[in-house]
């Protein structure tokens, strides 16, 4: 296996138990493992020898939510100033046109802003599958992936619940149960690598209450603990989807997933804000994860996530961009910001310190994913999957006093210096190393607006135009 020798950092910030930094410090990998970290490390040469002089090693940042698809309806005005249920009527008829090299354009964009921004490890959730649309589209994410070099968790997401029978997206998004299951069942048999520093881990993601049918949710769970693989679906995410519940099948959202088996300590939702008092204990007391997404909150006027109460019960935290079309970006770094500024403004003296909001983007997203055993710190035997940052910038100038906060509340909009995932160097500079980024910049854009054109054609909306505001 290559070896890898990252020496003379300014500091390395371990997020490991004892919240070790080791000021002047070296780290040593030889594959995807760390085999060394500290001052006084027994190797001097590697395949590999980075000079770390002036920089800052942090553990790699894992996202635990994403829609990377959505990466091709960003910053559309017809979109925006909307919340949930009107942003997705929009955007369900613009994704009915989604082809597979989409798929992949908007992976590779989506996920290479994510390394570029410290992110090491991704999960997705990919649920809009068109009719109509051939070819195998979650496999071409996951070959981007593999393109970039990050570590994936790809989630087979779905939808069966349309218009007709009483959900909210329309039925050329939605497949046939039958479809549904036997296709997650490829997905997982072809890629899910469950071996410690495996490159792809599956999850099974049926969408949300309002798109999937009940029997799906039911025996999509069976699916997935037959493989034992993780399951992933949106939940308590507006009061809108609240009064779905309740009108459709007079439960509250928590109380649903546990009749169709959604409870457990091998599962995790997005978003999680409108849970009562006895649900998040509940959550706390079966070993729930949660994705939290600022920004898509923030901005789908969603609600505040109850991140102290979450802790205090002990449910998982973890932190996630949620899609780009929600955010508007991949900026993983940017949320580890969000989640602390966000917090600070509504629970003050409660709220997680920088640090703590690091935690939550690098640990805290590790057990979200049931990975913590290889990810989340910079610890022997973990995966050399980090990040740095270069401090001789002007922008941390004057603000080298606390190493382990720096990226949190300073210079967020700089891109990483270097990213590494599994001892492989992935950004360089600043830039990603394995991909012309002008050239899949324009391919992309012209990809998106192909999309865009061809929905405003079977639709007449004009997407330039922000909607009611002229
Ligand atoms: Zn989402």
């Amino acid at each position: 296996m290559a070896t890898l020798l990252i020496r003379n950092a300014r500091n390395i910030i371990t997020m490991d138990q004892g919240r070790n930094t080791y000021p002047g410090g070296s780290l040593y990998a030889d594959g995807h493992e760390i085999k060394a970290i500290g001052l006084d490390i027994p190797y001097d040469t590697a395949d590999t020898v980075i000079d770390a002089t002036g920089k800052i090693v942090y553990p790699g940042l894992i996202n635990t939510h994403h829609h990377l698809y959505q990466t091709f309806t960003r910053n559309i005005p017809w979109a925006q100033d909307v919340e949930l249920f009107d942003w997705l009527l929009t955007l369900y008829d613009i994704w009915r046109h989604m082809r597979p090299e989409d798929v992949y354009l908007s992976a590779m964009v989506g996920l290479g802003e994510l390394l570029k921004t410290g992110c090491t490890t991704a999960s997705d959730h990919f649920y809009c599958f068109p009719n109509g649309i051939s070819g195998e589209l979650i496999d071409e994410e996951i070959r981007a992936a593999a393109e970039l070099g990050i570590r994936f968790f790809p989630t087979r997401g779905s939808m069966n619940l349309g218009r007709s029978q009483g959900g909210l997206p329309p039925d050329e998004v939605t497949q046939s149960m039958e479809v549904i299951l036997k296709d997650t069942q490829r997905v997982i048999e072809t890629y899910h690598d469950a071996s410690k520093f495996g490159m792809v881990r599956v999850g099974v993601a049926p969408c949300s209450p309002f798109s999937v049918s009940e029997d799906l949710l039911r025996e999509s769970a069976v699916l997935a603990r037959s493989y034992k693989v993780r399951m992933h679906t949106h939940l308590a995410e507006t009061k809108d989807e609240e009064n779905f519940c309740l009108a459709t099948k007079g439960l509250r959202p928590l109380d649903y997933m546990e009749r169709t088996g959604w409870l457990g300590n091998d599962v995790w939702y997005a978003h999680g804000i409108h849970f009562n008092d006895g649900e998040i204990h509940r959550m706390g007391a079966c070993g729930c994860g949660v994705a939290h997404c600022p920004s898509s909150n923030m901005k789908l006027a969603s609600g505040i996530f109850p991140l102290a109460d979450m802790l205090k019960a002990g449910v998982h935290v973890g932190l996630g961009v949620d899609g780009s079309a929600s955010n508007d970006a991949s900026n993983l770094l940017g949320e580890v910001r969000q989640a602390y500024l966000l917090h600070k403004l509504s629970a003050g003296k409660q709220s997680p310190s920088a640090a703590e909001s690091l935690w939550l983007g690098t640990v805290g997203s590790s057990r979200v994913l049931g990975w913590e055993d290889a990810i989340g710190s910079l610890e022997v035997g973990k995966a050399a999957d980090l990040f740095m940052i270069d401090t001789r910038k002007l922008e941390y100038a004057g603000a080298l006093f606390d190493d382990t906060a720096l990226p949190v509340v300073t210079g967020i909009s700089q891109n990483v210096d270097m990213t590494i995932v599994g001892g492989k160097v992935v950004v360089k500079d600043g830039q990603l190393f394995h991909v012309n980024e002008q050239r899949l910049a324009v391919s992309a854009q012209a990809a998106a607006l192909r999309m865009l054109e061809t929905a405003a054609k079977h639709t007449g909306a004009n997407y330039y135009k922000q909607r009611g505001r002229g």
